[in-house]
């Protein structure tokens, strides 16, 4: 479970989150959709610590990542605990950054080997596992350079996955590829939903949103607008932004 309290963060002087406060259950797909600069990456990077909050609290799967100390100032876990709370979460990203000198095979097993110090001939098996779900065991042996930007995203999200997180972040994991790649992808998303992982997924697929998420969460200008299922925020949103919004991307 995250849950997130009145999250701050500026750069400089631009603040570019302004008192956010979210909570997602477990099992839960949350979709967080608005428009560019509207502060969607930076939250989910201040939830892995790849940005640190200025004010608020962060707790992940009942534990405290970040919180104000005695003085007000924040407080982050001690590094080894916060990297332990950290490793909860796998994260996805637009671009898709496999390590181009490793196979898809000793992509997916190079944390596990790595962070976690787990066998290799334990982590094989379910790093082969990973990749015939995600369609591509055939590929073990093959280089990223070889594989298609679709395929590049499905070995990452299997990355991920040999983590064996608790919750998956994903930022945009379709924007980057052409758009008859996405389809593998989303499905591939979606297979893990139906699988009922916690998932929070900032997206420009409304379709993906509309269809997988459980929760719908509208973001501009470092603020949460309106939060609602599917149905409300799509078919009916409250917020003039929010209507604004989704008009444009029809
Ligand atoms: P997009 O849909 O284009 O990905 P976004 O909603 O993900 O947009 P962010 O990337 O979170 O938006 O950026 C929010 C604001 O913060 C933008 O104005 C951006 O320029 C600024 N910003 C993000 N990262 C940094 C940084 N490291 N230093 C300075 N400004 C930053
Ligand atoms: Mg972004």
């Amino acid at each position: 479970m995250i849950k997130v309290n009145d999250i701050h963060k500026s750069f400089h002087k631009l603040e570019v989150l302004k008192g956010i406060s979210l909570e997602v259950q477990k099992g839960e797909v949350v979709a967080i959709i608005g428009p560019s600069g509207s502060g969607k990456s930076t939250f989910l990077r201040c939830l892995n610590r790849l940005e640190t909050i200025d004010r608020g609290t962060i707790e992940i799967e009942g534990e405290v990542l970040a919180a104000p100390g005695p003085d007000g100032k924040i407080c982050y876990a001690p590094e080894e605990q916060a990297r332990r709370i950290c490793r909860k979460m796998g994260m996805v990203f637009q671009q898709f950054n496999l390590f181009p000198h490793l196979t898809v095979l000793e992509n997916v097993i190079e944390a596990p080997l790595v962070v976690k110090g787990v066998k290799r001939e334990d982590i094989v098996p379910e790093a082969e596992e990973l990749l015939r779900k995600v369609g591509l065991l055939d590929k073990r042996d093959s280089y990223p350079s070889r594989l298609s930007g679709g395929q590049k995203q499905r070995v990452a999200i299997a990355r991920a996955l040999a983590m064996k997180p608790d919750i998956m972040l994903f930022d945009e994991p379709t924007s980057a590829l052409d758009p008859e790649l996405t389809g593998e992808v989303l499905r591939a998303m979606r297979q893990l939903a139906e699988e009922h992982m916690t998932m929070l997924v900032v997206t420009h697929e409304m379709a993906f949103a509309r269809e997988v998420a459980s929760r719908v969460v509208f973001m501009d200008k470092g603020e949460i607008i309106e939060a609602g299922t599917p149905a409300e925020i799509f078919s009916r949103p409250a917020h003039p932004r929010t209507q604004a919004f989704l008009n444009n991307m029809l």
